[in-house]
């Protein structure tokens, strides 16, 4: 089943054309689609709370940041970049109270449309342009006449124009110069979600700390440990996004090839493989997005008391000291 990608001439400006967008959230998104939209020149009004560094931001880069409910009151396409755990009871607060008929309101991530936090009433239809970058890289490439690749996902029951919409939106962005790939809401969402929990974050987190508490429980330093779990992942990685699993293989030595091949599958086995596919079901039912929610909901108790712990694991420790050794590196502490 091949993709459907857009490109430059897939979309048509002028579906924005006498169309006020109100971009949500002057943040990692926010400021750089802003920024995109404003310069192949479609009409932009942010909403940003004042007194927030990035409402701060947004005036130096010369917008007249408003209040959500008046941004949403003076736009026909409302993007909502706020993050995502605030979007629910800011959409019901804010954003609901002043929409029209007619609008279409969109977002970077279907999170809460999908999972039923943002439920708009009849007649505003629901479209996604999600860039795959940082908001950084979505301005970066922008300004250097290239493109992050989007996604496009259009609501339940929304209208072929509002699709033109998208595409439009999508190459005022730059994303038609690298390419917009058709998806749904649910593919966009669970996708998401299952990548970062699985491989992205979870996965490696763990891997990265097992294997670091392995070398230290078995008496070697844990400066070796460090350097041979934590810190070597980048130039693994940064093979891996420039050419592949193949590319990683042809660079790395044959001795590291060989291992890989051996030990790989002790490491990932079918047990793990099953857990994933439960993981993906618990997704798929919403079952991890009702948890999410109602932890935000019950002040995150879980979620805080798991992130102080976590930075005092082993890794963390010795890692702040020997990153301090490394002067290229642009050091960072949170
Ligand atoms: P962000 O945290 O960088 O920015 C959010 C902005 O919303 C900030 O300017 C903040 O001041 C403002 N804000 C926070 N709480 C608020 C509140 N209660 N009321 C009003 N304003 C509030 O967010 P982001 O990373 O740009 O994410 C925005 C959306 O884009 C999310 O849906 C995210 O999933 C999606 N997305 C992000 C990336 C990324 O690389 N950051 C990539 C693709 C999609
Ligand atoms: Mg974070
Ligand atoms: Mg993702
Ligand atoms: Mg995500
Ligand atoms: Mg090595
Ligand atoms: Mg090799």
């Amino acid at each position: 089943m091949a993709a459907t990608i857009y490109y430059e001439n897939d979309a048509d400006l002028s579906h924005l054309k006498g169309k006020t967008v109100a971009i949500l959230g002057y943040g990692s998104q926010g400021h750089a689609q802003a920024q995109n939209l404003r310069d192949s020149g479609c009409d932009v009004i942010i909403g940003q709370r004042p007194g927030s560094a990035n409402y701060d931001l947004a005036v130096s880069h010369g917008f007249k940041p408003m209040s959500i409910d008046e941004a949403t009151k003076a736009a026909d396409v409302i993007n909502v970049l706020l993050p995502d755990e605030v979007q629910g009871d800011v959409y019901r607060q804010q954003i609901e109270p002043n929409l029209k008929p007619g609008n279409v309101l969109m977002c970077s991530h279907g999170f809460n449309i999908h999972f039923g936090q943002i439920e708009p009433p009849k007649g505003i239809d629901t479209l996604l342009v999600a860039p795959k970058g940082p908001g950084h890289l979505v301005r970066s490439e922008y300004e250097k006449g290239g493109g992050v690749p989007c996604l496009i996902a259009l609501g339940e029951g929304a209208a072929e124009s509002t699709k033109q919409i998208g595409l439009a939106y999508a190459k005022a962005i730059g994303g038609t110069r690298g390419g917009v790939i058709e998806t749904t809401f649910a593919e966009e969402t669970e996708t998401d979600l299952f990548g970062e929990q699985v491989v992205l974050c979870g996965g490696v987190s763990e891997l990265v700390k097992a294997g670091f508490e392995t070398l230290v429980e078995a008496g070697y330093q844990p400066e070796m440990a460090y350097f041979e779990c934590m810190h070597e992942l980048k130039l693994i990685v940064d093979l891996l996004y420039e050419g592949g699993l193949s590319y990683m293989r042809y660079s790395i030595s044959n001795t590291a090839e060989y291992g890989d091949y051996v030990s790989g599958p002790r490491i990932i086995t079918d047990e793990t493989k099953a857990e994933m596919k439960k993981i993906l079901t618990e997704i798929q039912h919403g079952e991890f997005a009702r948890k999410w929610i109602s932890e935000n909901r019950a002040g995150a108790p879980f979620f805080k008391a798991t992130r102080r712990l976590e930075r005092e694991h082993g890794v963390e420790q010795i890692g702040r000291g020997l990153r301090r050794m490394m002067t290229w590196i642009d050091e960072k502490e949170v």
